[in-house]
């Protein structure tokens, strides 16, 4: 890591942290040249897993569309960017953790739809109308009422 002010080689460490959740690594460092002082981050480069479609196609992980489809679900609800980015971190952090190299899409649009289900109720009915396609109407309509009734269906 060459100084950003004199180009000298000689760096040091004098202060290291976790940020981002851990996801980040912000490093304090010094010139051994010309005393200057500055700041790097790092993030270690792991993959996120290849999604595999339902008719066997596979695609790269997009953020930036599961961003879009988690922000339609969310329009005009009292959810902060904050906690959107929050759930997208966790996401991909669920998703590395998978170790896979490939994981089927579907898997992710659960993990969506956890996220939501904690984030905004309404958010979630939308994005579990347009996610499930109304396979189902009865289980759909089961569905808000046990969220009308307020209960965790975390045992499903
Ligand atoms: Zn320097």
């Amino acid at each position: 890591m060459h100084c950003p002010f004199c180009g000298a080689h000689d760096t040091k460490v004098i202060d290291s942290r976790l940020v981002a959740d851990g996801d980040q690594v912000r490093r304090r460092r010094e010139c051994l040249a010309c005393q200057e002082r500055f700041t790097t981050f790092e993030t270690a480069e792991l993959v996120l897993p290849r999604l595999i479609k339902q008719d066997g196609r596979r695609q790269p992980f997009d953020e930036d569309k599961l961003r879009a489809g988690m922000l339609r679900a969310l329009e005009k609800r009292p959810v902060s960017v904050e906690q959107i980015e929050a759930s997208i971190g966790r996401i991909k952090h669920a998703l590395r953790a998978t170790g896979e190299r490939e994981v089927k899409a579907m898997v992710v649009g659960e993990m969506v739809m956890n996220e939501l289900k904690q984030l905004d109720e309404v958010a979630y009915i939308r994005f579990a109308s347009v996610y499930r396609r109304f396979q189902d109407l009865n289980q759909f309509r089961e569905e808000i009422e046990r969220l009308a009734r307020g209960q965790d269906s975390a045992d499903d």
